[in-house]
């Protein structure tokens, strides 16, 4: 069969199902892009916009399970857990435990490695035929130091280093030549060079769905509840019994809410859904790169509306009520890292007009996502569960699928990232 004669379904439509779709419809594919609430609605919709090649780390790592506790008891900390949610999440967090170890941790941190090698080369001619290269700048970013020691922030130099990430360790008078309004309580910055950011993560979704509809991509909205497969066809249902589309293959790219749809195929996915917050402080500016901070682990971002402050995670499943005083603090750390939060808060619109979202970052435990083939359905693909990593990878696991559908070679090994590991 030609590619012009097979039709593709591809479940969301989020950075991640966005890019498949698009990957999917060049190679020649009729693509339908499914999503229940529109384009780039989820968790792409208000990220902090950084292209963080440089995160080759996975997140489970020993000094942060023994931090755990202590975090967890501090409900606008940086990573909080609804109790009600304790029990729910406990085997997420053993499989994460699990992936601390040192063999397994330096495995799942060599498929980072593999996945984030050159992903925003993989974005520019993208945007460059869509007319959008003007989303994306290459600035570099920093990870910035208050308490930490010297010691420490040298061994974490040399890490980086040592995974082969561009790296400069900055001193205070090289920060302020770069960024004028941080803080004197900063002592020393990680700056990386090579990576990029977007100044609007929601609009960069709207720019490449349009391209990929102008190619020929058709969007449906619609709830997809079940799915039916034979060797030959697949068909999606939304909660009425007649189908709602018959393809020749799927692609799933349901983000964190892709546990049910998964188990009911008869895989395992420990995925959680990890709630993260942003706040949008409009008409304001002062930051030419994204800047992190180390111990507040929380990032700014420059946007076109303004300056992003966003991070933290907390556990609570989709359902409950977000809790807007996480994103609140955010606005406090940003007034601690940077000199100037006061004066464009005056300038700027009253506070309540700022925007404040919530996300669901789609987690796996070893902070890796699940690109491939069902292993029992051929025709059926995973782009699932890029955590806080998605609008990273996201236009390098649309070529992975494309490849993989086509039935070519792909760029890197995807064996690591197959749904096989939990199963
Ligand atoms: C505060 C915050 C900051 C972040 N910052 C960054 C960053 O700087 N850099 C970075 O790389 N990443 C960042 N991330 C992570 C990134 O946003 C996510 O990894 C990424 O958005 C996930 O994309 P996705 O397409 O998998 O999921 P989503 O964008 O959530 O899309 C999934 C889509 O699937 C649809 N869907 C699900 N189930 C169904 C169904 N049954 N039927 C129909 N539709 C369905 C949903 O409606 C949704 O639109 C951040 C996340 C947060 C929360």
């Amino acid at each position: 069969m030609h590619n012009n004669n097979t039709k593709i379904a591809v479940v969301g439509a989020g950075i991640i199902g966005i890019n498949c779709a698009l990957a999917l419809q060049q190679k020649g594919f009729q693509v339908t892009l499914v999503d229940q609430q529109g384009i780039a609605q989820g968790c792409s919709k208000a990220n902090a916009g950084h292209f963080a090649t440089e995160q080759v780390f996975p997140l489970a790592e020993p000094e942060i399970l023994w931090q755990m506790p202590k975090l967890l008891c501090d409900p606008l900390g940086p990573i909080a857990l609804s109790p009600s949610y304790l029990l729910r999440a406990l085997p997420w967090f053993l499989r994460f435990m699990f992936n601390a170890r040192a063999k397994q941790r330096h495995a799942n941190s060599m498929a980072l490695r593999a996945l984030n090698h050159q992903a925003i080369e993989y974005y520019q001619p993208l945007l460059r035929v869509a007319g959008a290269e003007h989303l994306l700048t290459r600035q570099g970013s920093l990870l910035v130091f208050e308490r930490t020691d010297l010691v420490k922030i040298t061994a974490l130099h040399r890490q980086y280093q040592q995974a082969g990430i561009n790296v400069q360790l900055l001193q205070k008078s090289e920060i302020a030549a770069l960024e004028p309004n941080i803080n004197h309580n900063i002592t020393f910055a990680l700056f990386f060079p090579d990576v990029a950011h977007t100044i609007n993560p929601h609009q960069l979704c709207v720019v490449l769905a349009d391209y990929a509809m102008k190619l020929g991509v058709c969007f449906h909205k619609a709830q997809i509840a079940r799915i039916e497969t034979d060797d030959h066809k697949v068909t999606l249902y939304g909660q009425a019994a007649q189908p709602l589309l018959q393809v020749d293959k799927l692609v799933l790219a349901t983000g964190a809410w892709s546990k049910s749809i998964v188990n009911a195929l008869g895989y395992k996915l420990p995925i959680e859904a990890e709630r993260g917050y942003s706040y949008t402080l409009l008409n304001s500016s002062g930051l030419t790169r994204p800047v992190a901070s180390a111990e507040r682990k929380f990032i700014i971002t420059p946007m076109e509306q303004g300056l992003r402050f966003a991070g933290t995670v907390e556990f609570s499943g989709l359902t409950q009520a977000a809790n807007d005083k996480r994103a609140e603090v955010l606005y406090t750390h940003a007034q601690a890292l940077l000199s100037n939060v006061a004066e464009l808060t005056r300038s700027a619109p009253a506070k309540q007009q700022n925007s404040i979202w919530s996300g669901y970052r789609p987690s796996l435990p070893d902070s890796l996502p699940v690109i491939g083939q069902a292993p029992s359905h051929p025709n059926i693909y995973f782009a699932l569960g890029h955590q806080h990593l998605g609008l990273t990878q996201g236009a390098k696991t649309g070529t992975l699928i494309a490849q993989l559908v086509a039935n070519q070679l792909t760029d890197i090994d995807l064996q690591p990232f197959s749904i096989r590991r939990f199963n």
